[in-house]
C-alpha cells in the first residue's frame, strides 16, 4: 500500500504530464499554422511522450492499491514570438518538470518508499534526456539564425522525429 502523502504527490505529477501534453499540443498548432511541419511532428511526439509519462504514474498508483484523482489542466501558453522562443518554453518547462520529478524523489526518500524511488529513477534519467535534446534544437536554431534554408534543414529533421512507445510502460 502507498502512502497519502506519496500518492498525493504523484497524482499532482500526473496532473502536470498531462499539462505537459496539452502544453505540447499548443505549441504543435503553432507550428502547423506556422509552416513548419517537421517542429510540429517533434512537438506532436513530445505530446504523445507525455501521455505515456502520465500513463505510467497512473498505473504505478493502480499496482500499489493507491487511487488516481484527475484534476483541473490549465490553459497552455498559445503564442510565441517565433520557432526559437517556442523551443526555449519547451527547455524551461522541462527544468521545471526535473524539478517535480526530483520533488517527487525527496517525499520517497522522506517517506521510506523504497519502490516509489526505484520507479522514480527512470524518470530521472528521462528528464536529462529531455533537457538535452531540447537543448540540441535550441543550439542548432541559434546556429542557423537568420538562413532560411537552415531553418528548412532544421525542420525536415524535426520532421524524422518518431514516437516509440516506452518499453518499460505497461
Ligand atoms: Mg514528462
Amino acid at each position: 500500500m502507498i502512502g497519502k502523502k506519496m500518492v498525493d504527490t504523484i497524482n499532482a505529477q500526473i496532473n502536470a504530464e498531462l499539462f505537459s501534453a496539452y502544453l505540447y499540443m499548443s505549441m504543435h498548432s503553432y507550428f502547423a499554422s506556422n509552416g513548419m511541419p517537421g517542429a510540429a511532428n517533434w512537438v506532436r511526439v513530445q505530446a504523445l511522450e507525455e501521455m505515456t509519462h502520465a500513463e505510467k504514474f497512473c498505473n504505478y498508483v493502480h499496482e500499489r492499491g493507491g487511487k488516481v484523482v484527475l484534476t483541473a489542466i490549465a490553459a497552455p501558453e498559445t503564442q510565441w514570438a517565433n520557432p526559437l522562443a517556442v523551443f526555449e518554453a519547451v527547455l524551461t518547462h522541462e527544468r521545471k518538470v526535473t524539478s517535480l520529478i526530483n520533488n517527487l524523489m525527496d517525499v520517497a526518500i522522506e517517506q521510506k518508499d523504497h519502490a516509489a524511488g526505484l520507479f522514480l529513477q527512470w524518470f530521472i534519467g528521462e528528464q536529462v534526456e529531455e533537457e538535452a535534446s531540447v537543448q540540441n534544437v535550441i543550439d542548432q536554431i541559434k546556429l542557423a539564425g537568420e538562413s532560411k534554408g537552415g531553418m528548412l534543414m532544421i525542420d525536415r529533421e524535426l520532421g524524422a522525429r518518431v514516437f516509440v512507445p516506452p518499453v518499460a510502460a505497461k
